[in-house]
């Protein structure tokens, strides 16, 4: 027997495209829809369709994406039975649902919403089916050109499945995950080096994932970047050249570039598919800073990029990826080492270690190897949320001064320029990061 499904999209657009389908696609895109599962469908499929209904399919094999929709394009001469039609062939045994087009070229968006609307009211009140949840909506391109009319109807029969493509989860470890509510799934790409995601979540903004592990999000990326930039800065006496490992966001970039000391960074980062992404997609984390005058972007491995680099830097901040993937190797001694020789005579580096609570050994390792290529080697702590528990651990090595050891009153004087432009870092939070809980302190013991 059919069942009647639970939750319901319309949405309704229109589109320029160069045929039907890419006109079509693209009013889905523009609708937040972006994330189709296209299912090849058949009339045959289901024997509520009423005889003389025309099935098209639009797009052939699966493509491996999130959302299950069969899409094909109805047409029948009762507009109220092609939507029932819609509805019992997308239930057939592999759809979940349907999207339909509607053709009134010229017929503003919201108007073909609304007619869509009502035939899929009118089709299940005939069916007796229950309509549980239907939400709409209508965009409409800015270029008018012939192309498809566009209006949607995406019906589900799974609520679960649908709800499921809504979220992105990472693991922390293989027992406790977190999940995060997204809108929409505005970029994904394999790199030579990494798997790429950028969503659009609902309570952190936009959010960079690499290998399914969260890198930023929009909203508590300065709460990282400015304790991985300002922590270090600060605990040089001047310093005026950068180097950053890693940190394709651009979001480090862009604190080390408000210190008002720094007057030249070259940012080392394997991956420019990483760069590229988030100048598009998260402009908001950089704002401009990879255009900035002072910067020098290479494309390389860090680890090798520092194999012959002597006495360049007076600063280096390691912004990497969790030690998996191509970033296993910075976070070993031989790295730290290559690190500290790179660094002139009062130099500083911190480096991103991990969660005190999940990855305990990985502090561990860090701070040792810092210990070895270093004089001085100490823990801080950060707040982050979207980072595993939230509590954050980083290294500092130094060939000068301790840390602990900065003048209250050369902090506060230093910090002016930035007073009022910070949202985490103060000449406070620097002495306070240092403070370790027992729990953090016998991890660099
Ligand atoms: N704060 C972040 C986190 O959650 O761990 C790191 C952000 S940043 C996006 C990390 C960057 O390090 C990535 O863009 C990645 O491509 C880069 N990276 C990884 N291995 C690298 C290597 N060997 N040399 C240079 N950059 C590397």
């Amino acid at each position: 027997m059919v069942q009647a499904p639970r939750f319901i999209s319309l949405v309704a657009g229109r589109a320029e495209g160069a045929t039907p389908r890419v006109a079509f696609e693209a009013a889905l895109r523009a609708a937040g829809l972006g994330q189709v599962h296209l299912l090849p469908l058949r009339a045959e499929e289901s024997p509520l369709i009423p005889p003389g209904t025309r099935f098209e399919p639009l797009h052939e094999p699966p493509i491996p994406q999130l959302a299950p929709v069969a899409l094909a394009r109805v047409e029948s001469a009762t507009p109220g039975e092609t939507i029932a039609a819609a509805v019992a062939a997308g239930l057939g045994p592999e759809g979940r649902g349907l999207v339909r087009t509607g053709h009134a070229r010229g017929a503003p968006a919201a108007e073909l919403e609304r007619a869509l609307r009502l035939e899929v009211e009118e089709a299940f009140r005939a069916h007796g089916w229950p309509l549980h949840e239907l939400h709409s909506c209508s965009v409409e391109h800015a270029v008018e050109r012939q192309g498809c009319a566009v209006a949607a109807a995406v019906l589900w029969e799974e609520p679960a499945a649908v709800e499921e493509a809504r979220w992105v989860t990472e693991a922390w470890t293989p027992h406790t995950h977190c999940r995060f509510k997204i809108r929409d799934h505005l970029y994904r790409a394999r790199t030579p080096f990494q798997r790429l995601d950028v969503v659009e979540t609902v309570e952190f903004g936009r959010m960079l994932l690499l290998d399914n592990a969260v890198q930023t999000t929009e909203r508590d990326e300065w709460a990282y970047h400015e304790m991985l930039a300002y922590v270090p800065l600060f605990a040089h006496p001047k310093p005026r050249r950068v180097l950053i490992v890693g940190g394709g966001d651009g979001g480090l970039l862009r604190a080390a570039l408000a210190h008002p000391d720094v007057e030249r960074v070259v940012q080392v980062e394997i991956d420019r598919e990483v760069v590229e992404a988030a100048k598009r997609y998260l402009p908001s984390i950089s704002r401009g800073a990879f255009d900035d005058p002072r910067v020098e972007l290479v494309f390389q491995d860090a680890f090798e990029y520092l194999e012959t680099v002597k006495g360049l830097f007076d600063v280096a901040l390691l912004d990497t990826t969790d030690p998996i993937g191509p970033a296993v190797k910075l976070f070993t001694s031989e790295f730290y080492g290559r690190v500290a020789r790179a660094l002139g005579g009062e130099g500083v580096a911190a480096a991103q270690c991990g969660s005190p609570w999940f990855q305990p050994d990985v502090i561990r390792g860090a701070i040792r190897a810092m210990r070895a290529c270093f004089p001085l080697a100490r823990l801080y702590l950060g707040f982050v949320p979207t980072y595993p528990a939230g509590l954050w651990a980083f290294a500092l090595g130094t060939r000068g001064r301790d840390p602990l050891a900065v003048p209250a009153d050369e902090l506060q004087e230093r910090f002016a320029p930035l007073r009022g432009r910070t949202r985490y870092f103060t000449p406070e939070v620097f002495r306070a990061a240092f403070a370790l809980p027992p729990f953090v302190a016998e991890l660099s013991a």
